[in-house]
């Protein structure tokens, strides 16, 4: 089965390809099915800005498609940032990541090893045809170390230290990381609701 995967995101893009191809499911990309546009993603949770996306797609294509929503739940924090993970050091402007995640470092300078804890979650949201709709969710669980750590991966990966575990994100493999990451863990609970339904 084809499906096109709502996010101009190529890192995202990659981990779904790879981790839904085990399902037998083929992405295309928004760029491959001729899509050039900026969705604004104004719901309250993951799961509301991933639908948005996805129904978004499926309206202008009329093809079953696929979104990931996803960001960083920090406890210290209050859960932020939260559904603002892309844009916590503002929407604007290069290496919004990096920034990102400056200002994470900056604002859990004071908080003790301890009371670091962090998760990862995704929102996974797919429509295949009117009226059929699946929404699933996974989280990765983990701390967030007090510097960078490792060169793989994306966006707050060198900082998301993973449970039981000396490492970041960002220092094992895209294989790894594609077993155990949130993205991961919707996923395979989005295969059992698809089982189910
Ligand atoms: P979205 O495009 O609104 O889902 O933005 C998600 C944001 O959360 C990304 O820009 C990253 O900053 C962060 N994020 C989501 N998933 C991951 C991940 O697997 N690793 C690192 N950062 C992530």
């Amino acid at each position: 089965m084809k499906m096109i995967a709502a996010t101009n995101n190529a890192h995202k893009l990659k981990e779904l390809k790879e981790i839904l191809s085990e399902l037998g499911v083929e992405i295309i990309s928004l760029q491959e099915a001729g899509i050039n546009i900026e969705i604004e993603e104004n719901g309250d949770s993951f799961e509301a800005n991933a639908l948005i996306k996805a129904r978004e797609i499926y309206r202008i294509t009329g093809k079953p498609t696929i979104a990931d929503d996803s960001g960083l739940e920090v406890e210290a924090l209050r859960g932020k940032p939260g559904i603002y993970s892309a844009r916590y050091a503002g929407a604007e402007g290069n290496e919004k990541d990096k920034r990102n995640r400056e200002k994470l470092l900056e604002e859990m300078k004071d908080v003790p090893k301890e009371d670091r804890k962090a998760r990862f979650c995704s929102a996974i949201a797919a429509v295949f045809h009117e009226g059929k709709e699946i929404i699933a969710k996974g989280y990765i669980y983990g701390s967030i170390g007090f510097e960078e750590k490792g060169n793989n991966g994306f966006g707050y990966d060198s900082l998301f230290i993973v449970e039981k575990s000396e490492h970041t994100l960002a220092e094992i493999s895209e294989e790894e990381k594609n077993k155990i990451s949130h993205r991961a863990n919707a996923l395979k609970e989005y295969k059992r609701l698809l089982e189910m339904s």
